[in-house]
C-alpha cells in the first residue's frame, strides 16, 4: 500500500512541472492573437445593375451589402472601411443616391463596436478601401485614428475636383483632422506580415484592398471595391463608373494572382450571396 502511494507521489512530482506547463500555455488569452470581425453597414439596392457591367441585365434590380471590418491585434485596431452613415437608420425606407443606389442602414455602426467592446473612438487605425460615400459613412466617429490611405486617393479627395472620382467632401470632411500615413504602395499596419494593405488602384485613383492572415481561419483579401459581386469577379467586368477602366481589369487579374500565390480567398464585401454564409459580429474569424 505504502509503495503504491509513494509511485503516486513520485509520478505527480515528475508530471507536476509538465501539468502546470499546460495550464500555462492553455487556454491562449484571447488577445494574443489576430482577430477579424464582420460588422453590418447597411445595404444598397441597386435599381439598375447594368452600371456594374454596362450593356448586361440593363434595368434589372439587384441587392448588394455593405460591410465594414474590425480587426484586433496584438498591438493595436484597426477598422476597415467606414460603411453608410448611422444616420440613415433614422430613415428606414433608405434614401435615394445618384437616382441608381437606395440606401439603408438597419443596424448603425457605432452601438456594434460598443457591443464588441471597441468603442469607435478607442481604434487606432482607420483603413478605407476608397472615399465613395459608401466606405466613409462613419469616419467622424474616429477622430484620433491614424488614416491609412494611398497618396494618390488622399491627392484626389483633398484635391480640386473630387467630384470627378465620384468623391463628396461633405462625406468625409472630418478626415481632414485625423493624423495621416499617406502610403505609396502596399503597407504592413503591424510589422509582423499578418495585416496588409493592399495598392489595388482602378476603381478610383488610390483604392486599397485589405490582406488579412488569419491562423485558423486562414488567409483573407476584403476587396474594398476592387469587385462588387462574383459574377463580376468571375468575368473581369468593370463598372461604367470606375476611375480607370484598363487598371481595373489589370488589378483584378494582379490580385487573382495574388490569391493564388498565397492561398487566400477573396471576400467581397458588397457580394450578398457570400456574404450569407460569414458570420457576424460579436463572432469573430481568427
Ligand atoms: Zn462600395
Amino acid at each position: 500500500m505504502n509503495k503504491v502511494k509513494s509511485l503516486t507521489l513520485f509520478a505527480l512530482a515528475i508530471l507536476a512541472p509538465f501539468l502546470l506547463a499546460g495550464c500555462t500555455s492553455t487556454p491562449p488569452r484571447a488577445e494574443a492573437g489576430l482577430r477579424l470581425y464582420v460588422l453590418d453597414c447597411g445595404s444598397i439596392e441597386v435599381l439598375d445593375v447594368s452600371v456594374f457591367h454596362p450593356g448586361i441585365d440593363q434595368g434589372k434590380r439587384k441587392l448588394l451589402t455593405d460591410s465594414c471590418y474590425l480587426i484586433v491585434h496584438p498591438k493595436g485596431t484597426l477598422l476597415w472601411d467606414a460603411g453608410l452613415p448611422d444616420a440613415l437608420a433614422n430613415t428606414p425606407e433608405g434614401v435615394l443616391w445618384f437616382d441608381t443606389f437606395r440606401l439603408k442602414v438597419s443596424k448603425p455602426l457605432g452601438p456594434q463596436l460598443q457591443q464588441i467592446g471597441y468603442p469607435a473612438e478607442t481604434i487606432q487605425y482607420l483603413g478605407i478601401s476608397h472615399l465613395h460615400g459608401d466606405h466613409i459613412g462613419n469616419v467622424n466617429l474616429l477622430p484620433k485614428a491614424t488614416l491609412l490611405m494611398q497618396a494618390e486617393e488622399y491627392a484626389a479627395g483633398f484635391g480640386a475636383e473630387p467630384g470627378k472620382y465620384g468623391f463628396d467632401p461633405s462625406g468625409y470632411a472630418s478626415l481632414r483632422g485625423n493624423p495621416v500615413q499617406q502610403l505609396q504602395g502596399d503597407y504592413d499596419v503591424f510589422g509582423d506580415g499578418s495585416v496588409i494593405i493592399k495598392r489595388t488602384p482602378g476603381h478610383t485613383p488610390g483604392h486599397q484592398a485589405l490582406f488579412v492572415k488569419l491562423r485558423h481561419s486562414g488567409n483573407i483579401l476584403l476587396s474594398g471595391d476592387l469587385v462588387h459581386f462574383t459574377d463580376n469577379w468571375t468575368h473581369k467586368r468593370v463598372p461604367g463608373f470606375n476611375f480607370d477602366k484598363e487598371q481595373s481589369v489589370k488589378t483584378m487579374h494582379e490580385m487573382e494572382q495574388f490569391l493564388k500565390d498565397n492561398r487566400a480567398t477573396l471576400w467581397i464585401q458588397h457580394d450578398l450571396e457570400q456574404n450569407a454564409g460569414i458570420k457576424r459580429a460579436p463572432a469573430y474569424y481568427d
